[in-house]
């Protein structure tokens, strides 16, 4: 129950509208007990302050005025409304129960300094009284008066109140945890409803978005955060089954190239340097399939996570750039390239350094491997406070403007490219660029044809927090 949010509404709204219910059911109730009481005091004090002004000294003797007070209720024997009135300890004047029964009323003996007292006692009849005592000198004489009511009428309304409170209590609360369950139940409908919609999402369906017609305000913005995630998982997915079609694609040809040579070479027996010939267009081809084998497994592990921020560390950047110039040192040489760079001792970026030369080394690749004869390329770097810019300059045979947008997409190959290299997989500008992007860096080309390109990273210098 705990686990559903049905359940927790649920129990959340019993408990709150349980708590309101018996809070106001306790207040009601002492406020009634207090304004019942307070009005039987104020009575009784009245009736004691009557009293008192009706004893008067004639002719040398106190008296009191009966006929006044002795008239009324006070008059009729158990009718609940009694007096009394003692002059140094012995009785002056008593109602006509009290008379009759000779009833003390004083069953409160407490010793309070007050000249005046309140308190709840047992009547002549057995029945609760409140009392009002009062204690004062007249004449040099101690008088006390009493003046008490019967509270049973009271006590029963109280008592009365507390059973309908009792009976209401469990009934109320009964009543608005249903209406709660209700409630609950009808705002958690349309959640249901968008999930059966999303559960009959499949990955043959995955073009399918939630309408965003949804009724609660709040399962609009779920809605439509849904849809977007579900359309960057249609995008990876869709591009998952792409870069598998494209790698069919691409193995195909130089495995049918291997195929034919086998096919040529057994169909009669050929010449020493005719096998060899064959052996070295395999040998050829082989490689190219594991260059692009070996793009793949790079994008595979950089695509499920590898690269993660935890791994990186401050790399000093001329150290890889040695590095890259040096496995890069036999390429340029058979075509006659001059590869070089200017950067300082000190310019680090927090960085995985190996998946960073991997990086770098593609860039420098295709910029000796798209340069002219007895061209060059240029490696600088610029240093701010919180990033460091690689720029990576060759004077090659530049890249048309409408390719420049494409070239960083897998396995696109500018048209010059694929015709004069054939050793491209067009994997590696997409690899540096997915490498580089991990860092939370950015790569960017500016080119003109037959001129040269220029291809800027920037990566943080800093750890990213
Ligand atoms: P590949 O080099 O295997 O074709 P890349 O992803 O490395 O694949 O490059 C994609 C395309 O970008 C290349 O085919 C080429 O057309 C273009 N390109 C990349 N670098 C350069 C460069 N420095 N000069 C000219 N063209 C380039």
């Amino acid at each position: 129950m705990f686990n559903s949010i049905k359940g927790q509404l649920f129990v959340g709204l019993s408990t709150i509208v349980s708590a309101v219910m018996l809070a106001i059911g306790v207040f009601f109730y002492y406020e009634i007990d207090y304004i019942l009481f307070a009005s039987v005091d104020r009575m009784l004090h009245s009736k004691v302050q009557i009293i008192k002004g009706l004893i008067h000294e004639e002719h040398g003797y106190i008296e009191l005025e009966l006929a006044e007070i002795v008239a009324g209720d006070y008059d009729i024997p158990r009718s609940g409304h009694y007096y009394k009135v003692l002059m140094d300890g012995k009785v002056l004047a008593a109602s006509a129960s009290l008379v009759e029964q000779d009833y003390a009323l004083d069953t409160d003996n407490s010793s309070s300094g007050s000249n005046e007292i309140i308190y709840t006692s047992i009547g002549p009849a057995g029945e609760t009284i409140r009392v009002v005592r009062n204690r004062f000198v007249y004449m040099g004489r101690d008088f006390t008066v009493y003046a008490a009511e019967s509270i049973t009428e009271t006590l029963g309304v109280l008592h009365n109140f507390k059973k309908i409170l009792i009976f209401a209590f469990p009934l109320g609360v009964f009543v608005l945890c249903g209406v709660s369950l209700l409630i609950v139940h009808l705002s958690l409908r349309t959640v249901r409803v968008l999930s059966s919609k999303i559960e009959a999402i499949t990955e043959k369906t995955i073009d399918q978005r939630i309408a965003p017609d949804v009724q609660v305000y709040e399962l609009r913005s779920l809605a439509r955060s849904f849809n977007v995630a579900l359309g960057r998982i249609q995008r990876a997915f869709e591009a998952e089954k792409r870069l598998i079609c494209n790698a069919s694609h691409e193995m195909k040809t130089p495995i049918s190239v291997i195929r034919s040579h086998c096919d040529v070479l057994l169909q009669k027996d050929r010449t020493l340097g005719e096998y060899k010939e064959a052996l070295e267009s395999i040998r050829h081809v082989s490689t190219g399939m594991m260059n692009l084998v070996g793009n793949l497994l790079s994008l595979a592990r950089l695509d499920s996570g590898a690269l993660e921020p935890g791994s990186f560390n401050p790399v000093h950047i001329r150290r890889c750039l040695d590095e890259i110039i040096q496995l890069v040192q036999p390429l340029a040489l058979k075509r006659n390239v001059t590869v070089q760079h200017s950067c300082e001792d000190k310019v680090v970026v927090y960085c995985d350094r190996d998946r960073l030369i991997e990086a770098l080394l593609n860039i420098v690749e295709n910029a000796v491997k798209y340069n002219k004869a007895d061209g060059s390329v240029l490696i600088t770097t610029h240093e701010t406070a919180v990033n460091v810019a690689i720029t990576i300059t060759d004077t090659g045979i530049g890249i048309p403007e409408a390719d420049q947008k494409r070239i960083f997409e897998r396995f696109y190959r500018g048209e010059a490219a694929a015709r004069e290299f054939d050793d491209g997989t067009g994997l590696g500008l997409s690899i540096a660029e997915t490498i580089i992007k991990a860092h939370g860096g950015t790569i960017c080309v500016e080119s003109r044809i037959d001129v040269g390109s220029s291809f800027t990273v920037v990566l943080p210098a800093r750890e990213r927090l």
